[in-house]
């Protein structure tokens, strides 16, 4: 897809699709596409939708198929599928409880002794990857009997066995359901953690490649593109980015607010130099910011230090007012937490720094999206984390209409709209370079013939500062602060 993206929660954004078919056509309208977060029944389980009793059918509170559709024909439509798990109050699960081997969907949900067939022994148990503390069990009575199931997230969320018929059925249904909602790219949720290989730590291994290859034949089967969803090591999304259509690039945002912090871009260009280009540019997403992704993982030296990872902890921490240490969560197995629970902007605490990280997003290759929060210059909701005690609540603001419409307006959001629009811009159709300019900074620009457009920023630790040019027919424009770029009036020359 050519342009920039959108990622929101329907009931988040205005309360249900037809807010977000207004926005789109409104004053969103400058956005190409939108990954919709997971509006399955019921979109406000134990992990915001991320657990759905039937993966199958839209929440008839947000709306239905056919306001997908209708969505569909305007914009790159991205929806979720959860490989790795369903809920524990699925009519699948609930049915097989009750019947035991008789159910239809006996083998559908991993058990241990279905990894472990010969029984599991203390290191082959512990060393799995884990996103959550605790063992990945869970005990369900099966028909009168009492079953250890993979539970790799939440005790509610119960895992899928992907290799038995069940398994792979049950991913069909979802996949076909999704084609019919006019759904164009299918996000492989957490398909890192799906593979059960004992003897490994399971995650993101060669087997679980050979899955990602597999489902994504089905995908395409289906006409639809896949973005898989990881957060590893950098040299793991690199292998993984030609096996599909598009992977997350995590590491340019751990790199920028390195970057931002220190006054230097060295590290940044490393970056450059080897990312892939088909990926989705992120810098932040419904789960926070992801820091460990530029970091040292299991031994191997990562972009950045974990030295240089505290450093960002405790920046993030003095400009949230100490909230971000707080709601942000340190693994049992590591002494920092693996993602940054606050917003964007207010980790970056600066406004021009803010939208300097977002032009620089928007000028890489790949594909921009861009999270509601952080598009409506969102603060953390405080408010919100007290009452769920759930980190990542702090950046997952429910605004009402009469929010969306103040924060819209603000010079921030409108500057962002700016690059959604310059996005569009014929220059960004042909060749792209980049280059380092000094020791904090650096310039990115694409030429198209007699378009170009180029962005110079500097990462002026204490006066971060960025030019973006435009030269096309209708002559140079330059814009340089948040308020020029807000006020971005293009001649497209598409
Ligand atoms: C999603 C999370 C979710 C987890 C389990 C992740 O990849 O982004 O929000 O909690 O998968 O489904």
């Amino acid at each position: 897809m050519s342009g920039a993206s959108i990622l929101v929660y329907a009931e988040r954004v205005g309360g249900n699709l037809g807010q977000i078919e207004k926005l789109l056509a409104g004053p969103l309208a400058d956005f190409n596409g939108i990954h919709v977060l997971p509006f399955f029944h019921p979109y406000d389980g134990d992990d915001a939708g991320f657990d759905p009793i039937d993966h199958t059918i839209v929440d008839p509170r947000l709306g239905d198929w056919t306001d997908f559709k209708r969505i569909s024909g305007t914009h790159e439509l991205t929806a979720d599928l959860i490989v790795n798990h369903a809920s524990y109050q699925s009519p699948e699960f609930l049915d097989w409880q009750a019947k035991g081997d008789a159910s239809e969907f006996a083998g559908m949900f991993l058990t241990f002794d279905a990894v472990f067939p010969n029984g599991g022994d203390e290191e082959g148990i512990t060393s799995f990857y884990r996103p959550r503390p605790g063992l990945p069990f869970t005990a369900f009575e099966v028909a009168g009997k009492r079953r250890l199931v993979w539970t790799t997230f939440m005790p509610s969320q119960v895992d899928i066995d992907i290799k038995h018929p069940a398994g792979q059925a049950y991913l069909v249904r979802v996949l076909e359901a999704l084609k019919s909602g006019g759904v164009k790219v299918v996000r492989l949720d957490a398909v890192g953690y799906a593979v059960k290989t004992p003897g490994t730590d399971s995650f993101m291994t060669p087997e679980t490649l050979e899955f990602v290859k597999e489902i994504s034949d089905l995908i395409h089967s289906y006409d639809m593109r896949v973005l898989v969803e990881v957060h590893a090591h950098y040299t793991q999304q690199l292998d993984i980015a030609p096996l599909v259509d598009l992977i997350y690039d995590f590491q340019t945002a751990p790199l920028l607010l390195h970057s931002l912090g220190t006054g230097t871009v060295d590290k940044l260009a490393k970056w450059f130099e080897i990312r892939p280009t088909n990926c989705l540019n992120v810098l932040d997403t419904h789960d926070g910011i992801g820091i460990i992704d530029g970091g040292p993982i299991g031994g191997k030296p990562g972009l950045i230090t974990q030295d240089d990872m505290a450093a960002i902890f405790k920046r993030a921490e003095e400009a949230t007012n100490g909230h971000s240490a707080i709601a942000s969560v340190v693994p049992q197995w590591f002494t920092l937490p693996h993602q940054i629970n606050a917003t964007f902007p207010a980790v970056v605490n600066n406004d021009t720094g803010y939208v300097l990280c977002r032009a620089v997003q928007f000028f890489l290759p790949g594909e921009p999206q861009v999270y509601y929060v952080g598009l409506l210059n969102g603060m953390d909701d405080i408010e919100l984390f007290n009452r769920t005690a759930q980190g990542r609540d702090v950046n997952r603001h429910h605004y009402t209409p009469e929010e969306l419409e103040v924060a819209i307006a603000q010079p921030v959001t409108q500057a962002i709209i700016a690059l959604a629009r310059l996005r569009n811009h014929g220059a960004f159709e042909g060749q792209f370079a980049w280059k380092t300019t000094g020791a904090n900074s650096m310039n990115l620009s694409w030429v198209n013939g007699d378009d170009q457009v180029s962005l110079d920023f500097v990462t002026d630790a204490s006066a971060p500062s960025f030019v973006v040019t435009v030269i096309d027919a209708s002559g140079t424009s330059r814009y340089s602060s948040v308020e020029e770029l807000a006020g971005l009036g293009l001649v497209l020359t598409k």
